[in-house]
């Protein structure tokens, strides 16, 4: 897979400096914050990852409400990041917002359940068409759950991932294969056992692959994204999904589908669209409009294995769940989120706003001369710095470069646009308009101008 930006290294270089002193330029409140914040905070901030954004310092969030993101100094921006999906049905949605006022004043937490459950049950298998549903706090937590639900289930110590993923932190899945090789991801941090040891790694699309490590029967699950969105985006291949389907039937391996960011789909999400039949499904991430929390379905029959599972073994901690998980006001969220906001008519409005997205960048690369791929998932749209879309994790990683990247985002950034800070992904909400996105295209097209000299 070759990578084609054209454009050179030292026009990445000199828009990058002119970019950065624009944003300390317009920027003096959050780099006063930054400042203040350095002194209690590692790194000054306090989730590490918010220094990977492009900016020379962190940029501090005054409000957001509906697309518009407000910072500290007043600037406005139009956001196609979207909180990386959390707000992905718009900010502070109203529905979401009253619902949460109404049960702050009612209880936040008790370890019992609301009445709100029994509605939430039923709108999540009515919508994606699992019967039996548990909640978790995020989506990380929902994907470790699930793990650990499938390995009690099967007996089945391996689990199996696909290179490039990513379904939060989960220990278990941080291995990469690199020249074909299974290798913990260098970047984990205090890692001390060895992870290859029960996860296995193939590369998505690969079907000769699945059966041969599947026909060892020693996997409990296959965890995976029906579109890998994490690594860049890498689409499957037609039919890939129905036949892996199939081979995780035969070879008694469960399918747990992490549909956190392929949600985007349509309504139902992925599996649903596409007449996906997963043992587990988890979705997190904008289930409550953004308030954390995240569930996770499973089928009748793993539903009757789990409850056998959990009866069968001793009484005591079993490894799943924590003290605020399925809190009150996470419910009041999710209900009013489920049936307010991530609606049919949100994503009637989403999906031809992403299309018309998808087209206007494909028209304005070809303008520019420059060969990178478009690819869409519904509401959510990619841009990667090849001709042809990647098919796996390797070609995905292949094609990215973090210098491009980091300068385009930190333009658009300096001009009213945010655009999710790791690759290029771009999340359309029913807030958005047609002017928005051509909002975002104006600036794309002023930004490969100046990159393209
Ligand atoms: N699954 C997928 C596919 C994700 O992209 C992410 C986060 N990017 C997660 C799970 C974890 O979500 P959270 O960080 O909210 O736990």
């Amino acid at each position: 897979m070759t990578i084609s930006t054209g454009i050179s290294n030292t026009a990445i270089a000199q828009v990058h400096a002119a970019q950065r002193q624009q944003y300390v330029n317009t920027h003096p409140q959050s780099q006063q914050l930054a400042l203040q914040t350095q002194a209690h905070w590692l790194f000054g901030v306090p989730l590490h990852w918010m220094n990977d954004w492009s900016t020379p310092f962190p940029l501090f969030m005054q409000s957001a409400q509906g697309l518009t993101l407000t910072d500290v100094d007043g600037n406005e921006y139009v956001d196609f990041c979207l909180g990386d999906t959390g707000a992905m049905f718009g900010h502070s949605p109203n529905a979401v917002a009253a619902a949460l006022a109404t049960q702050a004043q009612q209880g936040l937490s008790s370890m019992l359940p609301t009445a709100d459950v029994a509605a939430v049950g039923n709108m999540l298998s009515e919508r994606f068409g699992l019967p039996v549903w548990q909640a978790a706090m995020s989506a990380t937590d929902a994907n470790r759950f699930a793990l650990r639900w499938a390995r009690a289930i099967t007996g089945r110590s391996k689990l199996l991932v696909f290179n490039g993923c990513y379904h939060g932190t989960v220990d278990d899945v941080f291995v990469d294969l690199i020249d074909g090789v299974p290798q913990q991801r260098d970047s984990l941090l205090g890692q001390v056992y060895a992870l290859t040891e029960h996860t296995e790694v193939i590369e998505f699309n690969d079907l000769a692959a699945l059966e041969a490590v599947l026909q060892t029967e020693t996997i409990a699950c296959l965890l995976a994204e029906p579109v890998m969105t994490n690594v860049g985006m890498v689409l499957p291949q037609p039919d890939y999904w129905q036949q892996a389907q199939a081979l995780c039937q035969r070879y008694g391996t469960l399918l747990i589908l992490d549909e956190t960011h392929t949600i985007s789909t349509g309504l139902g999400g992925y599996a649903t669209q596409h007449g996906l039949q997963a043992d587990m499904l988890v979705l997190g991430k904008p289930l409550g409009g953004g308030m954390p929390c995240a569930v996770y379905g499973m089928s009748a029959d793993i539903a009757a294995r789990a409850q056998q599972a959990k009866e069968q073994a001793p009484a005591g901690h079993s490894g799943i769940g924590t003290t605020l998980t399925a809190n009150a006001l996470a419910f009041a969220a999710m209900r009013a989120n489920l049936e307010q906001v991530m609606t049919p008519a949100a994503y009637a409005h989403m999906l031809p706003l992403a299309e018309q997205l998808a087209e206007g960048l494909r028209s304005l690369f070809a303008q520019h001369g420059v060969h990178w791929c478009v690819t869409q998932v519904g509401a959510r749209v990619e841009f990667q710095f090849a001709a042809t879309p990647p098919q796996n994790g390797t070609e995905a990683r292949a094609i990215m470069l973090h210098e491009l990247e980091q300068t385009i985002h930190l333009y658009c950034l300096n001009h009213g646009v945010l655009i999710t800070p790791f690759h290029n992904m771009l999340l359309l909400s029913p807030a958005t308009t047609a002017a928005d996105v051509a909002r975002l295209l104006a600036v794309l097209d002023g930004c490969l101008q100046e990159l393209l000299g």
